[in-house]
This record gives structure tokens, sequence and C-alpha cells, in this order.
């Protein structure tokens, strides 16, 4: 395997063709993120052909996420730019109005989710325009609430408004929200992640919606509120996988407390093998220039180190310069990072359940007898996950039953969903996928390898056999039947 740390990349004007989506995945994508913030649907379903189209060009399975824009809180249409200053004051208005200068340092405006103004005490924040300019309540009433302005900045309208103090109770899916859910159901998408969400009902909700329209993808909360980082147990027990969503995250928390934050979420994802994505301006200034900044090339290789199973770009593969260049520079960063990491992580990791204890046996298997790579039979992904849990250094092979769990498998550590064969005798599956591992080469018969299956297939967590296989018998097992 070329490296183990998978790159999600967002779809955009820049990238959009079938050329450049072939480029980015020979460059190493394995998830492409559809971004329904921007874009009409019949943008986005041009978009699924394209890439589609790429995947079968490669020969590479690749993932697909459909990022929900969700309830993004935006100030409305302003008559005109206020040059706000210190000390000058804002009346947020509970009733829609045109925003505008009322007197010498005096201003009011609305926003577009009126209903949370009711909700703020005197003494919280209210940030605006992404944090740029930072707002206190200084008095409330019914019809409006009165914020002085902290610092100097240009206010225009729709920008983005943030409570970093306010618990906001808003609801996470809105109704575009339902219906751009609606089309990632329609088109099979492999992952949806969900924004703003603040605790784990917000994420039970967005499951629950899914399974309505007859949906399975895997479901990932994006933690970037305060009151997520909060709630991140319980949110993470709710999720199939979760993002650091670092550009509204470090809006809602101060900014010193991002790294932290990073941390400590990857290492709670990582526990319960669930995959983590890390996001945003990893390598932003390559929207404009052909090169990475020397401290963004150590971001990406610090979360890397973090423990995230994949890293993400926003706008510098959407709107940039050269995206499949910018997937290269994440390439190369990863690979040589990756000679340098902390492999094997067998101790410090509780053990949940039976499927860890053989999952990390297999892997102490797997270093002891320098084996090239462990195939792993795997019904619901579950086993591989646990296994690319303890970082294992080994190539990991999943084989799986079903098109779409071998798809939910491109987004996690050191897994390659390498193979989809029917549930069968344990004979039948051995024989079909080292069949398979010979004809397609991503087996040599030089090495030894380990495989783990649980039998009979098909029942979750039940992985049971571990078999070493000598490059003397891989064509015995080639040759098995059901
Ligand atoms: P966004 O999410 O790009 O949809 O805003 C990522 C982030 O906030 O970091
Ligand atoms: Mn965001």
């Amino acid at each position: 395997m070329e490296k183990k740390t998978k790159i999600l990349a967002t779809v955009g004007p820049s990238s959009d063709s079938v050329d450049i989506l072939e480029g980015m995945i020979r460059a190493g994508v394995n998830v492409f993120r559809l971004n329904f913030s921007h874009g009409s649907h019949e943008y986005h379903s041009q978009t699924f052909n394209n890439i589609k189209e790429a995947e079968k060009r490669v020969g590479k399975r690749v993932g697909i996420l459909q990022d929900l824009c969700g309830p993004k809180i935006r100030v409305g249409k302003l008559k005109y730019d206020f040059e706000l200053r210190q000390d000058d004051l804002v009346e947020f208005h509970i009733k829609p109005i045109e925003g505008e200068k009322t007197g010498e340092g005096r201003y009011r405006l609305s926003i577009n989710q009126p209903q949370i103004l009711s909700l703020l005490k005197v003494g919280e924040l209210i940030y605006l325009y992404d944090g740029n300019i930072q707002t206190k309540v200084v008095e409330t009433n019914d019809d409006f609430i009165t914020a002085q302005v902290h610092n100097f900045g240009r206010l225009s309208s729709n920008k983005g408004v943030n409570f970093p103090n306010t618990k906001i109770n808003i609801g996470v899916i809105t109704e575009k929200d339902k219906s751009d859910l609606a089309w990632g159901v329609a088109h099979q998408v492999d992952f949806i992640a969900i924004s703003f969400v603040q605790r784990k009902e917000d994420i039970l909700y967005a499951k629950e919606l899914l399974k309505q329209n007859g949906g399975n993808a895997h479901v990932f909360a994006k933690i970037e509120k305060f009151d997520a980082v909060e709630n991140i147990d319980d949110i993470l027990e709710a999720s199939d996988g979760l993002m650091v969503a670092r550009g509204d995250l470090g809006i809602e928390v101060p900014y010193y407390k991002v790294p932290s934050i990073q941390k400590s979420i990857i290492k709670k994802a990582n526990a319960a093998s669930k995959p983590i994505i890390t996001a945003t301006q990893m390598l932003l200034s390559m929207t404009e220039k052909e090169t990475a900044t020397r401290a963004e090339i150590s971001d990406v290789a610090n979360a890397v180190l973090d423990g995230t199973d994949a890293v993400m770009l926003s706008e510098e593969s959407a709107i940039g310069k050269n995206p499949i260049n910018v997937v290269e520079t994440m390439s190369n960063t990863i690979k040589e990072t990756e000679k340098i990491y902390n492999y094997n992580k067998f101790s410090n990791v509780a053990f949940f359940d039976e499927t860890d204890v053989i999952a990390s046996s297999t892997g102490m298997l797997a270093q002891r007898l320098d084996v090239k790579a462990i195939i792993s039979i795997t019904g619901s992904g579950k086993s591989a996950k646990k296994m690319a849990r303890y970082r294992i250094k080994n190539d990991i092979y999943a084989v799986c039953h079903d098109e779409r769990v071998a798809r939910s498998l491109t987004i996690a550590w050191g897994i390659e969903p390498i193979l989809v064969i029917e549930k069968s005798t344990l004979n039948g599956m051995l024989g079909a996928t080292f069949t398979n591992a010979l004809k397609s080469g991503w087996i040599d018969q030089e090495h030894t390898y380990i495989l783990t299956a649980g039998y009979p297939a098909g029942i979750e967590g039940s992985t049971n056999f571990i078999r070493i296989v000598k490059k003397s018998e891989i064509d015995y097992l080639a040759s098995l039947e059901a």
C-alpha cells in the first residue's frame, strides 16, 4: 500500500472534469467530498457521474461523501456595507429588516434564524463575518438585542454569524438539507456529513431521516460547535465517524484550543475504531500558489501523527489553481511522515469485546511472522477497522460481501477494500479470494499472509478464524471450491 492515511478532496469548478478527477485519484485521493453549501443538484449529479467515470478509468474504489450545508447562520441583507468601529452599537432585530445605519455609531440588521436572539443574555458574545468582528450583548428587549462592537471590521450582507457562548439548540437539518439528503440516497453516496451538530440527538435524527428515505450511508458528525466538543462522547457513539471541522470550530472556540481539541477527538475516535477526518486550511495557500507553506506541510504531517484516518482538502482542490498538484503534495507529505509513524499500538488501548482481542492478536502475529499483508474477510467492515485501530504496519486488504461495505472502508486508515465476493462456505470464500488475488496480482507467491474471517459468514462481529497462509499453500487455497 502506498500510504495508510486517506485523502478526502472537495470537488468544485477546478476539479470537476473526468480528466482532473482521474489525475487526483492517481495522485492519492480516496474519497471525494461534494459540498452542498454550493451548487445545484444538476451540478452535483454531473460531478457524481464524472467521479464514477474517473473511478472506472483508474480501477480503484473511491468513496463519495455528501456534506450537507446545515443551519449556517447569516446576517440578512444590508443596504450598504457597515464600517463597524470599537464601541459602535448594533441592534439584531427579530423581525426581518434591511440592515442600515440609524445614527452615529448605531446600526440595525436582522439574521436568517431570528429565533436564536431570544436565547441571548447580556454579556454573551456574537461574532460576525466568521469571527472577524466580535461583539458583546449589552441589552435585550422583545424586539431586538443590542450588542457592542469590540473591534473594527467591515460587514456586508450574508456574512456568517456565530454565538460562541450560547446553546442555540437549533435544528441541524434544514428543509434544503432534507432535499439534498434525498439526492444523496438516490445517488447512493457512501458518507453523509452533518454540519453544526450540537448533540447526539442531531445524529440520531439524521439517521432516522436517512432510514425513512431508504438510505444506508455512513453518517459523520462535523465537530464545529463548542457544544459538540462538550458532548463529544455521546456524539461519537451515535455517529459512524467524525470530522474535525476546524474552519467553523476555530470561530466557535478560542483559536488556540483547536490543536488540543483535534488531538483529543482523534484519540477518542481511534479508540472507538471510528474513522475521523481532519479538515480545513490544510494546504490553503495552494489555492493560489504552486507550493504550500512549511506550516501547512507540518499541519498535514502532524494530523497524520495524531492518528487521523483522513486529511481533507477544501478550497485547495475545489477552486484551487492545480488540484492534482495539491493532492500530490499531500500524498508526498503523508508517505514521508508514515516512515516515522508510531505503528503497532497494541498496548494502551482498551479492549471492548472479543473482536478486539482477536484483532490485536492477529496484528501481533503479523509482526512476529513478518507477513506481507493481512487479508480480512469482513461482513460489516468492523473487524478490518478493529485491526486498523492498532495502526498495524502490515497492509490490510478487506474482502467484503457487499459493495456498500467495501466503499465504506475507503475512508478508514490503512484498509484497502480490494474485493467483493459472495457469502459462501469457508472453502468457497477462500477459493474466491485467492483466485482473485493471484489473478489481479494483489498478493504474490513469495511471502506469508494472514487471513481472518468469520464463519459462518454474515454474522457481525463473529471473526473466529485466523489462518496463516504460507507461500506454498496459495495455489491450494485458490483451488478450493464451495
Ligand atoms: P465547511 O466545513 O467547509 O462545510 O464549513 C468544514 C469546517 O468548518 O472546517
Ligand atoms: Mn463548517
